[in-house]
C-alpha cells in the first residue's frame, strides 16, 4: 500500500515535503524487508524449513513448478498455511492450502511432479495487472489468516477468466494417493 500512487499524493499534499521524505524512508524499510524474504528463499528443503519454520503464513509468488512443490513439501510438514496464486496470459488462479485443516488438499494433489517443463509466466507472457488482481486477493487471504478471521479459501480454489472477467470456483479434495499430504496412506 506504502508504493501506491495515492499514498505518494497524500504524502505530499498532507505533508509536504517531509511527509514525502518520510514516505520515501518508510518504502526503503519496507524495500528491505522484501529483499530480505527474497534473499532468505533458497533451493533446499533443509534450508527452507529454517525459514519457514518462524513464520505464521507463507504467500507463494514463484513462476515454476519446482519452487511450488517445494513450498508445498514443507509447509506440509510443518503445518503452516500456504497462499498459493499464479497468472499467465489471461488467466489467473489463487487458493490456500492448510495443513491445519484434516482432510485438507495441497499443491501436490492437484498437479503431478513429474518433471515436466511448465510454461512460466515470464516465458508465455502475462497481462501484468493480472498479477495485481491475484496478489491482492493472496494479500487479503494472508491478513485473514494472520488475524484468524473470515473463511480462507482453504479446499477452494478460485479461477479468473480475465478475458470475459469471470471468477469460477472449484472446491478441492485431497487426493487419497497424495505422497505429501496422504503419508499415512502410502
Ligand atoms: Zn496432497
Amino acid at each position: 500500500m506504502a508504493l501506491t500512487p495515492i499514498f505518494w499524493a497524500n504524502a505530499l499534499k498532507k505533508h509536504g515535503s517531509r511527509g514525502l521524505l518520510l514516505a520515501l524512508v518508510l518504502a526503503f524499510v519496507v524495500s528491505i524487508i522484501f529483499y530480505t524474504i527474497y534473499y532468505y528463499v533458497v533451493p533446499g528443503f533443509f534450508e527452507l524449513s529454517i525459514v519457514v519454520e518462524v513464520v505464521d503464513v507463507v504467500v507463494d509468488c514463484s513462476d515454476n513448478f519446482a519452487t511450488r512443490f517445494l513450498l508445498n513439501e514443507v509447509t506440509q510438514e510443518l503445518k503452516t498455511p500456504l497462499v498459493s496464486g499464479a497468472a499467465i496470459r489471461m488467466e489467473g488462479q489463487v487458493t490456500v492450502y492448510d495443513p491445519r485443516q484434516s482432510g485438507s488438499a495441497c499443491y501436490r494433489c492437484l498437479y503431478q511432479d513429474n518433471g515436466e517443463l511448465q510454461q512460466t509466466c515470464s516465458e508465455i507472457g502475462v497481462l501484468s495487472p493480472l498479477l495485481g488482481i491475484i496478489g491482492s486477493v493472496q494479500a487479503v487471504e494472508t491478513i485473514k489468516l494472520i488475524a484468524g478471521i473470515g473463511k480462507t479459501l482453504a479446499g477452494r480454489l478460485l479461477i479468473l477468466d480475465a478475458l470475459s472477467m469471470t471468477w469460477q470456483e472449484i472446491k478441492l479434495r485431497q487426493d487419497p494417493h497424495c505422497p505429501i499430504c496422504n503419508k499415512a496412506t502410502q
